[in-house]
Parts: C-alpha cells; sequence; structure tokens
C-alpha cells in the first residue's frame, strides 16, 4: 500500500497537470498518484510513470498505448495502460481515487470532469470549457452525488478563499455584493489596435505574467479567457452576471476580490504561480506549501487597476452576452472559439478574426434556451464547431 490519498490527474502532461505533480512531490506522505493522463506526449507521461509510479496511464489512441506499455514494460514498471475517452472517464470515477484534478484543455475535458462529478470525488476544476459547455447540469451532477467542487483557475480559487466557509452558492445570504475578477489584460493590451492584424501566434502565447499551455495564452490575449471565467463565476458560485465585474490588473498580484454590502472588499494576493491555488485545493481546508515564494509587497511596488475596453476585447462583451442569453450559447461560445483559437495557432486566420468567427457562429447557430442533456450540449457544441469550419474554410 502507498501512503496518502490516491489523486487522478487528467491532463498531466499539460500545464496544470505538471504542476499538480510539481506540489504532489513536495509531500510525499500525504498524496500518491493513482491515474496519469496524456494525449500524444508519449515522453512526458513514461517520465512521469517513472517518478510517480501511478497504477493507470491513459493516452490518445491505441498506437501511443502499445508504445508507452512496451516502455514501461522495460523499465519494470508495472502501470496499467489504456487509451480514450472511456478509460478517462473511468479513471476519473474509480473507486481508488479520492480527488480528480481535471486539467484536459477543452471540450473533450468534459465527460471526464462530468463522470468525476458523478462518482461524487472531490473534483479540482481546472478546466473551466467543462462548466462553460455544462453549467446546470454539472452543478446538479455535483450536488446530486455530494462531490466537492474546488476551483483551479486561479481567480475562483482567489473567489473562493475570500467567501465564508459556509457560502454554498448563495450571495444575498451571506452579504456579497459582486464578485471582481482580476485579468492581466494580456500581451496586447497597449498594443495598436491595427496592428493586432498582423501579431503571430508566438507574440500572442508569450503571456506577461503566466506561464501556461498554448489554447489559455490566447484566449488570454484575446480576453475570451476572462469571458469564459466570468460564466465560470456565475456557476461555481452562482452569482448573476451583473454582480461579476471584471477589471484589468497589469501585475497580476490580486488574484481576484469579493465586494461585500457593507463595503468590505477582500481580495486574495500572490505570486503569480498556479501552484498555490492547486496546494490550496489538494490540501482544502488545511493548507500546505506549494513551493511558491511569499509575496514580496515592496517588491511589487504599485497595483494598477482599469475597466477592459470591449473595443480591444470584443470577446469579453461576446462572453458576457452568452452568459446573459444561457442554454446552450455559452456552449456554442466555447465550441466556436476553440476551433478559431486552433486555426488561428495554425496560422489559418489572423488574430482579430478570432472574436469575429465567435460573433459569427452565435448568430447563426440556433440554440435552445434550457439544456437538456449532455447530448443536447454536445449537439450544440458540434454544429457551432460545423459553422466556425466553414466561415474559416469558405
Ligand atoms: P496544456 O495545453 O498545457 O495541457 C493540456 C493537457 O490536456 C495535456 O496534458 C494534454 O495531453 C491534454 N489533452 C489535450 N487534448 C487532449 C485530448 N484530445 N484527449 C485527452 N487529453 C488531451 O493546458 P493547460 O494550460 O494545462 O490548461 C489545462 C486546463 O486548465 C484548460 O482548461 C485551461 O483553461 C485551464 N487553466 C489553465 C491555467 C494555466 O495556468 N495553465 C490556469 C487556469 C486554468
Ligand atoms: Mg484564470
Amino acid at each position: 500500500m502507498r501512503a496518502g490519498k490516491k489523486i487522478t490527474i487528467l491532463g498531466s502532461t499539460g500545464s496544470i497537470g505538471v504542476s499538480t505533480l510539481d506540489v504532489l512531490s513536495r509531500h510525499p506522505d500525504r498524496y500518491s498518484v493513482y491515474a496519469l493522463t496524456a494525449n500524444s506526449r508519449i515522453d512526458g507521461i513514461l517520465l512521469q510513470c517513472e517518478r510517480f509510479h501511478p497504477e493507470v496511464a491513459v493516452v490518445g489512441t491505441p498506437d501511443a498505448a502499445r508504445i508507452l506499455e512496451t516502455a514501461l514494460r522495460g523499465k519494470g514498471l508495472k502501470t496499467a495502460v489504456t487509451y480514450g475517452e472511456k478509460a478517462l472517464c473511468e479513471v476519473a470515477s474509480a473507486p481508488e481515487t479520492e480527488a480528480v484534478m481535471a486539467a484536459i484543455v477543452g471540450a473533450v475535458g468534459l465527460a471526464p470532469a462530468l463522470a468525476a462529478a458523478r462518482a461524487g470525488k472531490k473534483v479540482m476544476l481546472a478546466n473551466k470549457e467543462a462548466l462553460v459547455m455544462s453549467g446546470q447540469l454539472f452543478i446538479d451532477a455535483m450536488s446530486e452525488s455530494n462531490a466537492t467542487l474546488l476551483p483551479i483557475d486561479s481567480e475562483h480559487n482567489a473567489i473562493f478563499q475570500c467567501l465564508p466557509v459556509s457560502y454554498q452558492r448563495s450571495p444575498q445570504r451571506h452579504g456579497v455584493e459582486r464578485v471582481v475578477l482580476t485579468a492581466s489584460g494580456g500581451p496586447f493590451l497597449t498594443r495598436p489596435l491595427d496592428s493586432l492584424d498582423k501579431v503571430t501566434p508566438e507574440q500572442a502565447i508569450a503571456h506577461p505574467r503566466w506561464v501556461m499551455g498554448r489554447k489559455i495564452s490566447v484566449d488570454s490575449a484575446t480576453m475570451m479567457n476572462k469571458g469564459l471565467e466570468v460564466i465560470e463565476a456565475h456557476w461555481l458560485f452562482g452569482i448573476p452576471a451583473g454582480r461579476i465585474e471584471v477589471v484589468i490588473h497589469p501585475q497580476s498580484i490580486i488574484h481576484s476580490m469579493v465586494s461585500y454590502v457593507d463595503g468590505s472588499m477582500i481580495a486574495q494576493m500572490g505570486n503569480p504561480d498556479m501552484r498555490i491555488p492547486i496546494a490550496h485545493a489538494l490540501a482544502w481546508p488545511d493548507r500546505i506549501a506549494s513551493g511558491v515564494a511569499p509575496l514580496d509587497l515592496a517588491k511589487a511596488g504599485y497595483l494598477q487597476f482599469e475597466k477592459p475596453d470591449y473595443g480591444r476585447f470584443p470577446c469579453l462583451k461576446l462572453a458576457y452576452d452568452a452568459l446573459q442569453a444561457g442554454g446552450a450559447t455559452p456552449a456554442i461560445l466555447n465550441a466556436a472559439n476553440e476551433v478559431a483559437v486552433q486555426a488561428f495557432l495554425d496560422k489559418r486566420i489572423g488574430f482579430r478574426r478570432i472574436g469575429d468567427v465567435v460573433a459569427r457562429v452565435l448568430d447563426r447557430v440556433i440554440t435552445e434556451r434550457t439544456i437538456s442533456g449532455l447530448e443536447s450540449v454536445l449537439m450544440h457544441d458540434n454544429a457551432a464547431r460545423k459553422a466556425a469550419n466553414s466561415l474559416i474554410f469558405s
């Protein structure tokens, strides 16, 4: 028997996955790894298996599984190897695991995150796209199975830390007037608007404060990331769109705030490093060391805040509107954005066309007011992807 709580990490080779393993490695008596998953980075997951000895490893395809299995056996390791979406759902819901880090990027992470929620796990949610797409479905699955949902997104983790423990999605009862999400503004905050057509993927993913995966880095540059986070905050904290404010704070020292009816505003601060929210969620309600240096306020100097400009960041406005429209509209927004961001990364469209494609898909795809189930979410996701692809390739 190995020590501590057994954790499944969905997306272990990504930026969040690697940071999670870094925190776990600091607390070998407290945690062990049940399962690791990767899509195509076999070398990456092989090294992780050598170091963390998971019981199961999941990869994207049968070929990848064969290669990984041969390499593992060659090193005398017993980790079982499987592949595909069903296997991801199995390791997310297996009785052996207590807590699941949901850190696959994009819509593909929805089914396994939902499987963890339905199985009553402690779900540490990094994959914001899952919650944006499925909203009420996800929240209902959590409450029916008595699962615990802990936000990993730094803003939502900050808000969670600034709310009373008894909060439970009821802002009125606890005197919450609004939540304030901070945004760095990304790499193009001050760049002349007419030059944005020419920016390259490399420039867009060079985030000034955070080191992250490619997709979320582009989302940060368009501020669609903040838009998705507005929707995420709505579902996590039960707060209407009108009470979720976004403020640009280029230093990324305050990770978000809660404003109360008595005029108090509580903020969570720290160096911009995802190991802080990861350690918080892993140990909650305790605290453990994360490996992040304490904040040096004198070195930080001063903190700036400004209102976001929708002219520069149209994606933020599209996300607020999608949340107001409700039903499957956020799922359509998310799917169109995923396709447009990939097309930008593949150099098929310019940076400013990302928002344009999303807006046009939202106009084209007919949506239902309420989503009846996962099939309905996936149907809208699929329709939005088709519409986005036809706009990009026509
Ligand atoms: P990343 O691109 O670095 O890693 C993504 C992970 O998902 C990888 O392990 C990859 O193997 C896996 N994956 C990708 N496609 C897959 C597929 N088709 N099937 C199975 N697995 C697949 O991304 P990231 O930056 O770590 O972000 C992960 C999630 O966390 C995203 O939803 C992102 O929005 C969210 N998030 C990230 C950060 C951050 O600082 N990186 C902060 C907040 C929220
Ligand atoms: Mg965030």
